[in-house]
Protein backbone atom coordinates (compact mmCIF):
# COMPACT_ATOMS: atom_id res chain seq x y z
CA UNK A 1 0.00 0.00 0.00
CA UNK A 2 1.12 3.49 -1.21
CA UNK A 3 0.73 5.56 1.81
CA UNK A 4 1.63 9.39 1.01
CA UNK A 5 2.58 11.02 4.27
CA UNK A 6 5.74 10.25 6.31
CA UNK A 7 6.20 10.41 10.29
CA UNK A 8 6.54 14.16 11.20
CA UNK A 9 4.34 15.41 8.98
CA UNK A 10 1.12 17.56 9.31
CA UNK A 11 -1.86 16.35 7.64
CA UNK A 12 -5.48 17.45 8.19
CA UNK A 13 -8.53 14.64 8.01
CA UNK A 14 -10.81 14.71 5.07
CA UNK A 15 -13.10 12.94 6.03
CA UNK A 16 -14.81 10.92 8.81
CA UNK A 17 -15.53 11.77 12.92
CA UNK A 18 -12.43 13.89 12.80
CA UNK A 19 -12.84 15.55 9.74
CA UNK A 20 -11.36 19.03 9.79
CA UNK A 21 -8.85 18.48 12.62
CA UNK A 22 -5.38 18.30 12.29
CA UNK A 23 -2.32 16.58 13.90
CA UNK A 24 1.16 15.04 13.16
CA UNK A 25 1.84 11.92 11.83
CA UNK A 26 3.03 9.50 14.32
CA UNK A 27 3.40 6.23 12.82
CA UNK A 28 2.97 4.73 9.48
CA UNK A 29 2.08 1.30 8.57
CA UNK A 30 2.76 0.75 4.88
CA UNK A 31 1.32 -3.04 5.13
CA UNK A 32 -2.17 -1.89 5.81
CA UNK A 33 -1.85 1.83 4.28
CA UNK A 34 -2.95 3.09 7.69
CA UNK A 35 -1.39 5.76 9.80
CA UNK A 36 -1.44 7.31 13.58
CA UNK A 37 -2.23 11.03 13.81
CA UNK A 38 -1.91 12.52 17.08
CA UNK A 39 -5.14 13.84 18.50
CA UNK A 40 -7.06 11.96 15.59
CA UNK A 41 -9.37 9.11 16.22
CA UNK A 42 -8.74 8.37 20.38
CA UNK A 43 -9.51 5.26 21.46
CA UNK A 44 -9.72 4.06 25.38
CA UNK A 45 -7.93 0.98 26.17
CA UNK A 46 -7.71 -0.47 29.38
CA UNK A 47 -4.27 -1.54 30.55
CA UNK A 48 -3.53 -4.13 33.21
CA UNK A 49 -1.25 -2.83 35.81
CA UNK A 50 3.06 -3.48 34.84
CA UNK A 51 5.63 -2.54 35.99
CA UNK A 52 6.05 0.53 33.94
CA UNK A 53 2.42 1.44 34.92
CA UNK A 54 1.85 0.12 38.13
CA UNK A 55 -2.03 1.55 38.35
CA UNK A 56 -2.94 -0.12 34.92
CA UNK A 57 -6.18 2.06 33.75
CA UNK A 58 -7.48 3.73 31.22
CA UNK A 59 -5.25 5.00 28.43
CA UNK A 60 -6.24 7.20 25.47
CA UNK A 61 -3.89 6.37 22.57
CA UNK A 62 -4.31 6.98 18.81
CA UNK A 63 -5.96 4.09 16.16
CA UNK A 64 -4.61 4.15 12.75
CA UNK A 65 -6.83 5.76 10.25
CA UNK A 66 -6.52 5.39 6.78
CA UNK A 67 -3.85 7.37 5.14
CA UNK A 68 -6.62 7.85 2.42
CA UNK A 69 -8.96 9.86 4.85
CA UNK A 70 -5.54 12.75 5.38
CA UNK A 71 -4.27 15.29 3.27
CA UNK A 72 -0.83 16.77 3.72
CA UNK A 73 -0.94 20.19 5.77
CA UNK A 74 1.00 22.98 4.86
CA UNK A 75 1.61 25.27 7.79
CA UNK A 76 2.38 28.38 6.06
CA UNK A 77 -0.77 28.29 3.88
CA UNK A 78 -3.02 27.28 6.59
CA UNK A 79 -4.86 25.09 4.05
CA UNK A 80 -4.06 21.43 2.65
CA UNK A 81 -2.36 21.39 -0.40
CA UNK A 82 -0.77 18.62 -2.73
CA UNK A 83 2.69 17.72 -3.19
CA UNK A 84 5.20 18.54 -5.76
CA UNK A 85 9.05 17.24 -6.07
CA UNK A 86 11.85 18.86 -6.44
CA UNK A 87 15.21 17.83 -7.69
CA UNK A 88 17.90 19.62 -5.72
CA UNK A 89 21.20 21.05 -6.89
CA UNK A 90 23.20 17.76 -5.01
CA UNK A 91 20.48 15.68 -6.34
CA UNK A 92 18.71 15.58 -2.95
CA UNK A 93 14.35 15.31 -4.00
CA UNK A 94 12.26 17.24 -1.58
CA UNK A 95 8.58 17.58 -1.23
CA UNK A 96 7.62 21.12 -1.62
CA UNK A 97 3.93 22.60 -1.20
CA UNK A 98 2.49 22.79 -4.76
CA UNK A 99 0.75 26.17 -3.45
CA UNK A 100 3.58 28.64 -1.47
CA UNK A 101 6.92 26.33 -1.85
CA UNK A 102 7.36 25.43 1.30
CA UNK A 103 9.59 22.41 1.66
CA UNK A 104 8.16 19.55 4.09
ZN1 LIG B 1 1.95 26.01 1.26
Amino acid sequence: MKVHVRKNDTVMVISGKDKGKTGEVIEVMPKTGKIRVSGVNIVSKHKKPSQANMQGGIIKEEAPIYSSKVMLYCTKCKNVTRINYKILEDGAKVRVCKKCGETF
